[in-house]
This record gives structure tokens, C-alpha cells and sequence, in this order.
């Protein structure tokens, strides 16, 4: 069972069953370079090569190399210099979808947003209060 799809890297059809993106012939394609990145990355001296490097060195996209990060089967503990680019600015990151600097920038307004919440829910309580109780005590 599946369903007809558009190979995005080809554009030919093929029958897409939830396992693989790619057509048969690319996922081939994929698979050899696969072998090959890892091929040249197993080699000691390019365990630290950049991403830049391992596309000029085996001609794999970098598209691909960020696919293999993301779903873990090259690992940035083994290899410190992959990654993938971050939703919000593109730098690379080898963790969720935004890089350290976007994530904690996010905590940082939501942290600003629940804490304007939470003033205004101050505020609001302060004002019924002072329309109920405040005033009395002012006058007192
Ligand atoms: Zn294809
Ligand atoms: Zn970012």
C-alpha cells in the first residue's frame, strides 16, 4: 500500500509507503553517496572537516548531509563540525530545530510574554480589588 508522490529530487513518481522521501533510483543514489561521506569521514583526519569540505571532497549536496544529522545517522558527538541549519537563522545546529542562540532568545520572550501575562493579571486583580476593597482601605 502507498501513495503516488513527486520524488523531490528527481521529480519522477514513485510509490510512497511512509519509509522513504525519495524515489527507488534516488535512495540508491542516496545510499552510495551515504557510503562514501562515511567513507571519507572515518578517516581520522576528516573527522573535524566542515560541511563545505565533505561537499567538495565527495560531491554529496548539502541538503543530504543535513538530512543524515537530523535523523542521527551522522552524529555530531562523532563528527563536531555537522549539523543542520536552523529554522530561524540558518546557522547550523545539531539539536532540535533552532540553534542554541534562536532557542534561548525564544525562552527569553516567552519568558517576557508570561511575564507581561502575568502583570496584566496582577493588574486586573489589583484593579478589582482596589475598585472593592482598595478604595475603603485608601480612605480609612
Ligand atoms: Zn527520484
Ligand atoms: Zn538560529
Amino acid at each position: 500500500m502507498g501513495e503516488l508522490r513527486n520524488c523531490p529530487t528527481c521529480g519522477g513518481f514513485f510509490n510512497y509507503t511512509g519509509i522513504r522521501e525519495v524515489c527507488g533510483k534516488c535512495t540508491q543514489q542516496e545510499e552510495q553517496m551515504y557510503e562514501e561521506v562515511y567513507r571519507f569521514l572515518r578517516r581520522r583526519e576528516n573527522r573535524a572537516a566542515t560541511i563545505e569540505r565533505i561537499v567538495e571532497e565527495t560531491g554529496v549536496t548539502e541538503t543530504l548531509l543535513h538530512k543524515w544529522v537530523r535523523r542521527g545517522r551522522l552524529q555530531p558527538a562523532l563528527f563536531p563540525n555537522l549539523g543542520y541549519p536552523c529554522d530561524n537563522c540558518g546557522a547550523l545546529t545539531t539539536k532540535g530545530k533552532l540553534c542554541e542562540a534562536c532557542a534561548a532568545q525564544l525562552q527569553n520572550e516567552l519568558k517576557q510574554f508570561e511575564a507581561a501575562e502575568e502583570f496584566r493579571d496582577a493588574l486586573q486583580q489589583s484593579e478589582k480589588g482596589a475598585y472593592h476593597v482598595g478604595r475603603n482601605e485608601e480612605t480609612l
